[in-house]
């Protein structure tokens, strides 16, 4: 058995001084009915905790490190860079450089504006949207994350299209009223949101593959029709690419469907492990933004030289053929696991969108919220204890994607298989 008397001790401290001990929700592993593991460093695909554990690792800080834990380039970028000073709250030209690199690789952006986390690209998104329209109404999917903006926080009443009611104490009810929450993956919800509200709703937002109910791809050209609808009625779409963006292919995720939204945010990726958001699109609604138009967004750290070297290094170390090798060995982990879950009789479903992969312990075909809650949420625990314990660190929810980088090799796939099989073999239903 694993020793984790460093990390016990030291969420122990952390109870009383960070509320729930943590800085971040998920962090806590409440759904997988442990504490804390307490990391200390990371090399290529490899996580160490403080009790000196090794795990292959499969949350990459959930996404961001596509290259692997302290890949050389950026490392010695980034030493250079800091040398220099940190932050100078005035442009500089790495800046344009990560600028140039995003506007070249996603297909909706001609222009962009750095922000310093997802949450804050849509939220800014949607002002921008709400302010190029003259509209208050946004539509969003159920099981869609879109990080904590109070217009984003909202979940679905009952019904096929419903009004929007506050996740969380503190987002006020004038606020959720304006978000219109419908099942992901389900145009006729979506048709009768449009007949009810259409000519009210400034955007449309969706992440283009679901990261955050577990991995659900889209369906029966979902995302064209999104797009069809929006442009008929005047609406902005916008694509949270926060987790897809850089991830699902070298032209994120609306380059692999060939749907191009009006703006797209970004984040994960693209700060390579540092601090960065993003969002753009077409130049006429992005020349709205302050100081060019009227829509105000600023930040005091955006566009951080740190920040924007991360990105620029961990972009510019990506080719078209990075993600061709990168999803060879996804498919290897996927068909391993999956004939792994089946030789013991375990129900299972797995989604996958280039290097995202979702397994849902259920027979059902996952592709919305509904269907990815029929998953047995109590083998999903014993899966993540057991696999820990076997050396693989995977993300600590039935409903969060795990991650591959440029790092993992053939030999961590196949430990992380042979890990899965000795887990199923023990798995009490
Ligand atoms: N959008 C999506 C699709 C995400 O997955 C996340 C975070 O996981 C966010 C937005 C929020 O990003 P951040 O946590 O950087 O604020």
């Amino acid at each position: 058995m694993r020793s984790y008397s460093k990390s016990i001790e030291a969420f122990k401290e952390a109870v009383d001084l960070l509320p729930g001990g943590v800085n971040s929700p998920v962090r806590a592993f409440k759904s997988v009915k442990m504490d804390p593991i307490f990391m200390e460093r990371g090399k290529g695909s490899k996580i160490y905790d403080v009790d000196g554990n090794e795990y292959i690792d499969y949350v990459l800080s959930w996404g961001p490190l596509i290259l692997g834990h302290a890949h050389e380039t950026v490392v010695e970028a980034l030493k250079k860079v800091v040398e220099g000073g940190t932050s100078f709250g005035a442009p500089t030209e790495i800046e344009n450089k990560l600028a140039k690199l995003v506007i070249e690789r996603v297909p909706s952006i001609e222009m962009v504006r750095m922000v310093n986390s997802g949450t804050e690209a849509t939220m800014s998104a949607l002002r921008l949207a709400r302010g190029y329209t003259g509209r208050d109404k946004i539509l969003k999917f159920e099981g869609n994350y879109h990080g904590h903006g109070d217009s984003l926080l909202i979940k679905a009443g009952s019904g096929v299209a419903t009004l929007g009611l506050p996740d969380s104490p503190g987002v006020p009810e004038s606020i959720a009223k304006n978000t219109i929450t419908v099942p992901y993956n389900d145009m006729e919800s979506v048709e009768y949101a449009f007949q009810e509200f259409g000519d009210d709703i400034a955007a449309v937002i969706v992440e283009p593959v679901s990261g955050n109910m577990g991995v659900v791809p889209p369906v029966n050209s979902f995302l064209q029709k999104l797009r069809d609808i929006t442009e008929k009625n005047g609406t902005l779409l916008i694509f949270d690419e926060v987790m897809t963006g850089f991830r699902v292919g070298y032209h994120s995720a609306q380059g692999h469907f060939d749907v191009t939204p009006d703006l797209t945010c970004l984040g994960k990726v693209i700060g390579g492990g540092l601090p960065v958001g993003a969002y753009g699109g077409k130049r006429e609604i992005m020349e709205n933004i302050a100081p060019a138009g009227p829509i105000y967004q600023a930040g005091t750290l955006s566009g951080n030289p740190l920040a924007m070297t991360a990105g620029f290094e961990t972009l510019n170390a990506l080719t078209e053929t990075t993600y061709v090798e990168l999803n060879k060995k996804v498919d290897r982990l996927v068909e391993g696991l999956g004939a792994a879950a089946t030789e013991h009789n375990i129900p299972h479903t797995i989604n996958r969108a280039g290097s995202m992969v979702g397994i849902f312990f259920t027979n059902e075909d996952v592709v919305n919220f509904e269907s990815a809650k029929s998953a047995d949420l109590d083998i999903f625990a014993q899966y993540y204890r057991s696999m820990a314990e076997e050396g693989i660190f995977l993300p600590p929810s039935q409903f969060e994607g795990l991650f591959l980088s440029t790092a993992h090799t053939d030999e961590d796939i196949e430990k992380t298989i042979e890990a899965a099989r000795k887990t199923f073999a023990n798995i009490t239903k």
